[in-house]
C-alpha cells in the first residue's frame, strides 16, 4: 500500500456491548466514509450525524461526550483511539443510542472490529497536523503539552497517591503496530471506593471486572490481574490517543501530559486549534512517493509508516 493515502474501512462491520455508564445494551458498526468526511458518529436511533470534532465535545467528566444539539454519543475516546491508532482516517460510527458499548474497557475489541472490516485506501492523499510551536496547559501539578516533533509520541505519568499507581509513566511512538502491540489491550480503571459514589450519580452501572480493572485501597480486583505492569500509565495514553483524534487529523508532534484527564486533554485540542501559529496542515499528495515526503512530512505516524 501507499502510505501518504487516506483510508477507511473496507466494508461494514459490527459489534454489540453495553454502555459502562447507562449499563444499557449498544449496537456499534464502523461503517466505509469518503474521502475528508473524517470520523462521523452516527445516533442511528435519531438519524443525526455528530463529527468528531473538539467543538462538538459537551462532557468530558468521565468520558469524552461529543453532541448535535440535544443528540449525544457519549464514551468516544477508546473507538476513537482504535481508529486513529489504525491509520483509519474516515469512518462512519454507528451506533444505536447515546453510549459507545464499553466491550471489555480496552480499545483492543475495536481493533479487531478494524481488521475485520479490513482497509481500503482512498485516492485522497492525508492531512497532517503538523506542530510548530509548544502549546501547555497547567493546573496545578497537573500538565498537558504538545511540541514540535518529526514523529507522533504520546507520553503520560499517572499518579493517584495510590500505592499501586504513583509515579508512574509510559511513553510509544505512534506507529499501526505500537498501538495496537503497547497501547489497545490497556483496560479502562477506577477506585472501588468512587464506584458506590458513581452509582449513586446514575454512572458506572454497566461496570464491572469484565469492563474495567478495580482498585481497592491495596490491591487488584479482577481475579486474572493486569495485562501489562504499568496498564494504567498505557490505558490514560490511549485516553490521550483518543482524545487528540479529535483534533481531526493525524499528528506529528509530541504529547506528554502528567495527571491530566480527559477535560484538559480537550482543553489542549481547542488551544492548539485556536493558536493558527502553533502548527500548519499539510496536505501530502496521494501521488507523491514516500522519500520525497520523508522530507517533509515524518514517517512515525499510524498509517503513515513505509513497509
Ligand atoms: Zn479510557
Amino acid at each position: 500500500m501507499a502510505h501518504w493515502k487516506q483510508r477507511t474501512v473496507a466494508k461494514r462491520v459490527s459489534c454489540t456491548g453495553i454502555g459502562l455508564h447507562s449499563g444499557r445494551p449498544a449496537t456499534l458498526t464502523l461503517a466505509p466514509a469518503a474521502a475528508d468526511a473524517g470520523i462521523t458518529f452516527v445516533r442511528m436511533d435519531l438519524g443525526i450525524e455528530i463529527p468528531a470534532r473538539n467543538e462538538l465535545v459537551v462532557d468530558t467528566m468521565l468520558s469524552t461526550s461529543v453532541a448535535v444539539g440535544k443528540a449525544r454519543v457519549s464514551t468516544v475516546e477508546h473507538v476513537m483511539a482504535a481508529l486513529h491508532g489504525m491509520g483509519i482516517d474516515n469512518c462512519r460510527v454507528e451506533v444505536d443510542g447515546p453510549e459507545i458499548p464499553i466491550l471489555d474497557g480496552s480499545a483492543a475489541p475495536f481493533v479487531c472490529l478494524v481488521h475485520e472490516a479490513g482497509v481500503k485506501e482512498l485516492s485522497a492523499g492525508r492531512r497532517y497536523l503538523v506542530v510548530d510551536r509548544a502549546v501547555e496547559l497547567r493546573d496545578g501539578d497537573k500538565v498537558a503539552r504538545l511540541e514540535p516533533s518529526d514523529a507522533f509520541s504520546v507520553e503520560f505519568t499517572a499518579d493517584f497517591g495510590h500505592p499501586l499507581i504513583t509515579n508512574q509513566s509510559f511513553r510509544v511512538t505512534l506507529t499501526d503496530r505500537s498501538f495496537e502491540r503497547e497501547i489497545a489491550r490497556a483496560r479502562t480503571f477506577c477506585f472501588l471506593r468512587d464506584i458506590e459514589r458513581m452509582q449513586a450519580m446514575g454512572l458506572a452501572r454497566g461496570g464491572s471486572l469484565e469492563n474495567a480493572i478495580v482498585v481497592d485501597d491495596f490491591s487488584i480486583l479482577n481475579p486474572e490481574g493486569l495485562r501489562f505492569p504499568d496498564e494504567f500509565a498505557r490505558h490514560k495514553v490511549l485516553d490521550a490517543v483518543g482524545d487528540l483524534a479529535l483534533l481531526g487529523m493525524p499528528v506529528v508532534g509530541a504529547f506528554s501530559a502528567t495527571k491530566s484527564g480527559h477535560a484538559m486533554n480537550q482543553a489542549l485540542v481547542k488551544k492548539v486549534l485556536a493558536e493558527a501559529s502553533s502548527h500548519r496542515v499539510v496536505r501530502v499528495s496521494a501521488e507523491a512517493d514516500a522519500p520525497s515526503i520523508h522530507a517533509r512530512v515524518p514517517v512515525a505516524v499510524p498509517g503513515g509508516q513505509i513497509a
